[in-house]
């Protein structure tokens, strides 16, 4: 129903053509008691009025005009889009039902012949008013229906008894890729052969659909009795979340490789620990044993080290918490140290290493001990990944603005589709366990971002699977001079120990183990140890002793090693102590944390012994020259 502009509802509009004023009146008087009227005498002005007017809601028509018959103007109304549906009442003298009929089938709604009642024209133009908003109202539903099915963000279609399609929105255009015109009436399975309707459904869903690269989940709903349609089948783009589903189940799956990789590799050395620590019980006096059975210890326990120091620097790179220190430096003496610490690795395996060395500096602004670690990462690699008494050729050379490293080593190689994965976390290309070469597949990880935070780059070579591989590190080139660099000043050499009793040191740490082993290292060294396995024992142990040195391990249950700084600091009797932390974490901001809360010393674990030594040392001969 229209409304007027002040929001009560409009009254109905009705045209009357007739070229009888007297008739016309008499309608125009009844009308107008429910209606706006408008009059016109003849066909065409009517005609024309209606492209730049609204049309009405109901035309009273006088089959014999003037100028144009009744017939042509029902004709023309109705091929027109815009009145197609115009009630139209024919008035007209003759009552020869062969006109009735005429009017009717030229697109006539109603017929009354003159002279004729007015009560009665109102009743009738009334009834075709009325049809006439129903059907604006169905009219108007159908485009809201209409514009929502085309606006939904799925591909909608309805399938008849026969699982012809009758409806589609627009949405099959864009997700389907096909045309509309060319679905409409054909049968659904036809077009896309892969989707299952007959699948056991779970619920109304049914199994995915591939369709040109996406993935699409349909759902079916048999619709009520007397639908257009019996079956209404949505196909909702599932593709993004399908990918996403697939990358968390490989995640979940590579993160349960590696936890039974890690274990595996960490039960390796404590097996061959557990046994070291056995011979040394049953066998303490035979000291080829003992010394065998150190030896092992020693090893196995490098090895752990190694794999947890791997483990907590790619958690440290991934949460971007490792900062370099850098310095210029001349890549070809990092490749020589990290040469010479792989040393008894390729020894004993038998390599032969082959170490071709640039003529000019090759000078570096970046983190020396990384590189070490990259390179030694790389040799490694190289080692265990060739079989005994294998080549292996280091390069180093200068190529336009880049150091270059190569490692090409004639092992196991690497087959073609696994090249482009290797460097990706926890991927190894040999996963069984039973594979003979540990690791975690997080070596080339960490080389990786290493590398790339030097700004650098590196790729993997390999011909296939026994042809060797290569590896090529590039690294820019610093402009800060070619100078070879001043040599790294080497940990000095602990000083002899100190007279037994004279120096008091207390170990604070809540793992008893550490706590007790470092206690004896350091008993054995000449310093007087006492021992505190939290924080309140430690305070109390402080207080009683008073010692030179605490070393505190930071980590400690119910008081942290911070407070316990911050409360021998306070004390009178402590507040002299030299305070040395131990703590997993080595950022400046952890160091600033000390700091604050007095520590004299941070050193991160694990800690190198001879560096503790001299501390003590220093300390010892500051306190009694
Ligand atoms: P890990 O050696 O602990 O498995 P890495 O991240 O260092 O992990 O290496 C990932 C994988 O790349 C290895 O498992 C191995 O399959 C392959 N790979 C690395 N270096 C070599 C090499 N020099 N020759 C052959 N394969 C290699």
């Amino acid at each position: 129903m229209q409304r007027a502009s002040d929001g009560a509802p409009s009254r109905a509009l009705v045209w009357i053509v007739d070229d009888s004023p007297l008739e016309t009146e008499l309608a125009a008087t009844a009308l107008s008691l429910r209606f706006d009227v408008e009059t016109f005498q003849d066909g065409h002005s009517a005609l024309e009025r209606l492209a730049s007017r609204r049309a009405p809601d109901t035309l009273v028509l006088d089959w014999l005009l003037p100028d144009i018959s009744g017939v042509d103007v029902c004709r023309f109304l109705r091929s027109n889009a815009a009145t197609t549906t115009l009630p139209v009442l024919v008035l007209s003298v003759r009552r020869d039902p062969a006109d009735v009929l005429e009017g009717l089938s030229a697109g006539a709604d109603d017929y009354l012949s003159k002279p004729f009642d007015p009560a009665e024209l109102l009743a009738r133009v009334s009834v075709l008013v009325r049809a006439r908003q129903h059907l604006d109202r169905a009219e108007r539903a159908e485009r809201a229906l209409r514009s929502l099915l085309e606006h939904l963000p799925d591909v909608v279609l309805a399938l008849d008894d026969r699982r012809r399609v009758t409806f589609i929105n627009s949405e099959a255009d864009r997700l389907l890729g096909l045309a509309r015109s060319a679905i409409v009436g054909r049968v659904v399975t036809d077009l896309l052969p892969d989707l299952s309707l007959d699948s056991p459904a779970t619920g109304d869903a049914l199994p995915d659909l591939r369709w040109r690269g996406r993935v699409f989940a349909p759902f079916v709903r048999p619709l009520p009795a007397q639908s257009l349609a019996t079956t209404v089948l949505v196909l909702r783009d599932v593709t993004r979340d399908r990918v996403s589903a697939e990358v968390a189940r490989l995640a979940d799956q590579r993160k349960d490789e590696f936890l039974a990789m890690l274990g595996h590799e960490l039960r390796n050395p404590l097996a061959a620990i557990v046994s070291a620590s056995e011979l040394l019980t049953r066998l303490p006096g035979d000291e080829a044993a003992t010394t065998h059975a150190r030896q092992i210890l020693g090893r196995q326990t490098a090895l752990m080290a190694r794999l947890i120091d791997d483990l907590l620097d790619v958690s440290r790179i991934t949460q971007g918490k490792i900062e370099l220190r850098r310095e210029p430096f001349d890549l070809r003496t990092a490749v020589a140290r990290a040469l010479e610490t792989m040393h008894p690795t390729l020894v004993s395996r038998r390599h032969h290493v082959e170490s071709r060395v640039s003529d000019e500096p090759l000078p570096v602004f970046g983190d020396p001990t990384r590189v070490e670690q990259v390179v030694m990462n790389l040799l490694h690699n190289a080692a265990k990944y060739t079989p005994p008494g294998g080549r292996i050729r280091v390069t180093t050379a200068r190529e336009g603005h880049e150091a270059v490293l190569r490692v090409r080593d004639n092992g196991v190689g690497i087959p073609p589709e696994a090249l482009s994965q290797i460097f990706d976390l926890f991927t190894q290309v040999e996963t069984s366990l039973a594979r003979t070469q540990g690791g975690l597949g997080i070596g080339l990880t960490l080389v990786r971002s290493l590398v790339a935070m030097h700004g650098g780059s590196i790729e993997a070579h390999s011909e296939g699977p026994d042809k060797g591989s290569e590896f090529d590190v590039r690294l820019p080139l610093s402009d800060l001079g070619s100078d070879p660099p001043a040599p790294r000043p080497k940990a000095p050499t602990p000083r002899t120990p100190p007279l037994p009793g004279s120096f008091r040191v207390l170990v604070v740490d809540d793992n008893e183990d550490i706590a007790e082993a470092m206690a004896m290292a350091l008993s054995a060294a000449g310093y007087e140890v006492s021992l505190a396995f939290d924080g309140i024992q430690a305070l109390e142990v402080a207080a009683r002793e008073t010692p030179q040195v605490v070393i505190l391990d930071l980590g400690l249950p119910g008081i942290d090693g911070f407070e316990v700084a911050r409360r021998l600091r306070a004390d009178a009797r402590t507040a002299e102590a030299m305070l040395v932390a131990l703590s997993g974490y080595g950022q400046a901001s952890d160091r600033a944390r000390s700091r604050e809360a007095g520590v004299d010393e941070h050193l991160v674990k694990p800690v190198d012994f001879s560096v503790l030594l001299n501390l003590l040392a220093l300390r010892r001969d500051a306190l009694d020259p």
